[in-house]
């Protein structure tokens, strides 16, 4: 039999294109989590909608494309600039990646976003069925159709009214905050409603799960089961499925030459101090002054360790046009000099702080090499930074110390040190405890953790989360 139709619908296509001429685009694959994950399973034949990335106005253009696309199975959605303003800009990272994260918005946009909320959230619906008006261009029956993300959540809806039979399935990659969170968005009831459409709603936790279905009852009235929620005899699905990395591409590389060239050149760089790594993109959700600030007062408290422990800090640049980000950069940066300049010497200071993203192979050898991984996020949906870490830490074992805000918690918080990261004084007696971690403590530590990170793979979690969605179908069919 052929294989089953897979479409995946995202806001970002997994490429980056540049335009070179009226009718040429040079296309490079990005290989990011979901990317891996969706390679990894060779049983669907699976196809990429989203968004390019690029404002592409003109047809001749938008037709190159496509068909640039086309060989990588990618299908574009062609959105104009005003729609990526109100739509992602706004509605997706200004209102929604802030309110699911608890962090609100800035006190200086509240009264502004507060305006432009409604254009906003139908600029998002806009979009929404834009993306809609593609998958339905491309579907075949018996496609499954996977939406992602919360840029997608009116998507299900859009679908479902054209094909009540076309089989849907929507994830989040975020946390699913608090109803009471939740309830705060104008939008609220139409957002539950349209993610409901779906048969199978996933989270990356249980957590996140429950919140939803908080929401539904609480906001909507609706009858939560342990299977999912009911609404007038139809059921969504709602479950966990915690995604994971393909821990083999990081298992392998570190054998590669070039990668043990950088190991080489980082242990001379260090020799004879111990290192810390914080790897993310420099987001207010990451938490990373208040893991520098429990840096601070672990040298202020423990002077025998200011010239033996280093601070290796990797803050990838994201969102940088928006003042709010650029706010927390040089408040970062404020804190990184003030303490180099308290605790550095002639020599050697305590934080390396960069503002740029590493290439796949150096960043490997930083997880391989390091000594203790900080994970300080204030809220993050999985986190895969930490799974990255202790993918690469089978000689060394290091210890990860890890926020209990992070999804990946659930899954690593028996091998991890889990910490609240607002509370200073236990990250900073955190940090002393991992630098000081006898051997045993740490190789029985890292095995925990290295066991679940080999045996729940990006590969598994997708093909998990399609099946499931099969079943639901056929089940709903066995109930009517
Ligand atoms: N990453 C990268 N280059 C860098 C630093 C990080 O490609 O210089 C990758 C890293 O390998 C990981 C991802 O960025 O896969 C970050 O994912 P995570 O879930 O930790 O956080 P997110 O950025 O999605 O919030």
């Amino acid at each position: 039999a052929s294989k089953q139709r897979l479409l995946v619908v995202a806001n970002r296509l997994p490429v980056s294109a540049v335009r070179h001429g009226e009718d040429s685009w040079q296309l490079e694959m990005s290989v990011g989590g979901l990317v891996t994950a969706l390679l990894g399973v060779k049983e669907f034949d699976t196809r990429w909608i989203g968004w390019a990335g690029v404002n592409v106005p003109d047809e001749i253009g938008q037709k190159a494309l496509a068909k640039a696309l086309d060989e990588k199975r990618c299908i574009p959605v062609f959105l104009d600039e005003e729609v990526v303003h109100q739509y992602y800009n706004g509605y997706c990272n200004n209102i929604l990646w802030p309110l699911f994260h608890y962090i609100g918005l800035p006190q200086e946009d509240r009264l502004a976003t507060t305006r432009s909320f409604q254009s906003q959230f139908d600029a998002y619906k806009k979009a929404n069925q834009l993306f809609a008006d593609v998958v339905n261009e491309h579907y075949e029956e018996g496609d499954v159709v996977w939406c992602h993300d919360y840029h997608l959540m009116f998507l299900p809806k859009c679908l479902k009214e054209r094909n009540s039979k076309m089989k849907v399935g929507w994830f989040l990659h975020t946390p699913f905050p608090s109803s009471e969170i939740h309830r705060m968005l104008p939008s609220r009831l139409e957002l539950l409603r349209s993610v409901l459409a779906a048969d199978l709603v996933g989270f990356h936790t249980y957590d996140y799960a429950r919140h939803f279905v908080s929401a539904c009852t609480r906001i909507l009235g609706l009858e939560g089961t342990p299977e999912g929620v009911e609404d007038q005899g139809k059921l969504t699905r709602i479950a966990a499925f915690p995604v994971g990395i393909d821990s083999e591409r990081f298992i392998k590389a570190l054998e590669l030459p070039e990668v043990q060239d950088h190991m080489k050149v980082l242990k001379q760089r260090f020799a004879g101090r111990k290192v810390m790594l914080g790897v993310d993109r420099l987001d207010m959700i990451k938490g990373i002054p208040q893991k520098i600030l429990a840096f601070e007062k672990f040298l202020e408290e423990n002077p025998n360790w200011r010239n033996k422990v280093v601070l290796l800090q990797i803050a990838v640049p994201t969102r940088t046009d928006v003042p709010e980000y650029q706010k927390l950069t040089s408040q970062v940066h404020e804190i990184v000099g003030r303490i180099n300049g308290r605790f550095g010497s002639l020599t050697a200071v305590p934080i390396h702080h960069l503002d740029r993203s590493l290439d796949f192979h150096e960043l490997c050898a930083l997880y391989a090499v390091t000594d203790v991984a900080l994970v300080t996020s204030l809220r993050d949906g999985m986190n895969l930074v930490s799974y990255e870490y202790v993918a690469c830490q089978e000689s060394k074992k290091g210890v990860l110390i890890l926020s209990e805000f992070a999804g990946a918690a659930q899954s690593l918080g028996a091998g991890a040190i889990l910490v609240n990261p607002w509370n200073v004084t236990e990250v900073a007696y955190s940090i002393g405890y991992a630098l000081n971690m006898p051997a045993d403590e740490r190789e029985k530590r890292h095995h925990h953790n290295f066991k679940h990170v080999i045996s729940h793979t990006a590969q598994e979690w997708a093909a998990t989360f399609v099946s499931e969605l099969n079943v639901t179908i056929v089940e709903a069919q066995l109930r009517t």
